[in-house]
């Protein structure tokens, strides 16, 4: 088995998620495009203080393809992602928080406005929340557990079965510390196909023949009442018992009407799962991974995960590329794998200032200045990895990077930027062709150098 059938409770389809393969898709899938047309449209509807829900929809369409939950989900729970997305990111650009975002717009001026203060709204009551924060966090979830499971050499099947479970259990454990009820916590039901909640509509040409038999049945039954009770466990056996009691002696069809019914329910035959919530079907890869022994390895070169093959004992993948080819066709395996010239640590560092300076992106530090050193950032990675640049030149624009945010927060009315010698960045470097580029180092300023131009600026 390679893939699982899953359906909801808010559409009668059903959806079918590929082992392994949505969660790899998922974990690198890139939302800067969707984000960056959610941003131009809030420009737009500000500008001209309208708001088109077709527009909104429009946008919203253009991630359907992340994850087949949220394609089975775009139009409840993700129904107004791209409202979400620009709630968050007014409230960061502007450097404000929800409340003031809320009571800026309680007073519309235009349909915009008081689009936003009625989503607030629904965050501040429990009825929603913000889904594009939410897809953000749970991407960055699945990427955890894919590295705490599978990182590193091929061990033992047991093993990561053993991972999983502590990591599952560090969960259930934090929550039960933290005192959140477990009945509100992700879960994910299986289901035949004729018990799922809306089996009667999509199972509908059956349903409809049993229907047609037990109409005088349901004719003769004086109104039955259901009120809904405190606790739903404690009656499920009753109401579902009370129901079965009008079936009471009900006798098995003649061979025809079954013979009827004959394909339907050879086609779907399975397991239907019910997820109520994007954590829910995450986990449930994974479990339905392990328990089809589908093992994934980390690439050495290029750090993507690749299904593992018990034939192949190297550390390369046979993932293709944008240049067209896999690691394993471009690098040669049986010379030692170099590391990484940029180790984890690093990268969580960029990963650190990339956000926090993209937090701080509003009055003081303009978009095009944090864009221009997004860009000088990717460059100077870019170089490291080709050589054209040491680690330690990267360390030393880190540091830099790190002190500049401090101040941007530390002195919001001075425009540190405009001061810095970040001013004039080396051009954007242009990835070369040639397999052995010439070796061209930047110069960046060292820490000292930066805090003598510093003073020199006070005096
Ligand atoms: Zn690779």
């Amino acid at each position: 088995m390679d893939s699982i059938v899953f359906v909801t409770k808010s559409n009668n389809n059903f959806y079918k998620l590929e082992l392994a393969r949505t969660l790899l898709h998922f974990v690198e899938y890139d939302f800067t495009y969707f984000w960056e047309q959610c941003i131009d449209l809030g420009k737009s509807c500000r500008k001209l203080g309208g708001y088109s829900s077709k527009q909104f929809r429009v946008v919203k369409n253009l991630i359907t393809k992340c994850h087949p939950y949220y394609e089975a989900q775009i139009n409840s729970d993700f129904e107004n992602i791209v409202l979400d997305c620009l709630i968050e990111y007014i409230c960061h650009s502007e450097n404000i928080g929800l409340e003031e975002l809320w009571a800026r717009c309680i007073s519309p001026k235009n349909a915009y406005e008081k689009a936003i203060f009625v989503r607030i709204s629904e965050y501040k009551t429990g009825r929603a929340i913000n889904q594009w924060a939410n897809i953000m966090r749970i991407q960055e979830y699945a990427r955890a557990k894919l590295d705490y499971i599978f990182e590193g050499d091929i061990v033992p099947r047991n093993m990561y079965v053993t991972r999983k479970g502590y990591f599952d259990l560090s969960f259930s454990v934090m929550a039960k510390e933290l005192g959140f009820p477990s009945s509100e916590l992700p879960a994910a039901k299986r289901y035949n196909s004729a018990l799922m909640p809306n089996s009667a509509f999509m199972v509908s040409k059956v349903s409809k023949l049993i229907l047609k038999k037990i109409n005088p049945v349901i004719d003769e039954i004086k109104d039955p009442v259901y009120n809904p009770p405190i606790s739903r466990d404690a009656i499920r056996d009753q109401i579902s018992l009370d129901a079965f009691s009008y079936l009471r002696g009900m006798a098995r069809p003649d061979g025809m009407e079954l013979e009827a019914a004959e394909e339907t329910f050879a086609n779907l035959d399975g397991e239907y799962f019910l997820p109520d919530s994007f954590k829910a079907i995450i986990d449930l890869e994974f479990d339905k991974m392990l328990e089809n022994n589908i093992i994934l390895q980390k690439c050495a070169k290029c750090g993507k995960y690749f299904f593992y093959d018990m034939n192949y004992k190297g550390r390369l993948c046979n993932r293709v590329s944008s240049s067209g080819k896999t690691c394993r066709e471009m690098y040669d395996e049986t010379k030692p794998i170099e590391e990484e010239p940029i180790t984890t640590d690093i990268e969580t560092r960029c990963q650190i200032l990339y956000t926090a300076l993209s937090n701080k992106v509003g009055e003081e530090f303009k978009e095009n200045e944090f864009k221009e050193w997004a860009q000088y950032l990717e460059n100077m990675r870019e170089n490291v990895k080709t050589e054209a640049a040491t680690v330690e030149d990267l360390e030393a624009f880190l540091e830099y990077s790190e002190r500049m945010c401090v101040e941007v927060k530390a002195r919001p009315a001075v425009k540190v930027i405009k001061s810095d010698p970040m001013q004039a960045p080396p051009p954007p470097v242009k990835k070369r062709e040639t397999s052995k580029p010439e070796p061209q180092r930047f110069r960046f300023p060292t820490l000292e150098e930066l805090e003598r131009l510093d003073n020199n600026r006070r005096r």
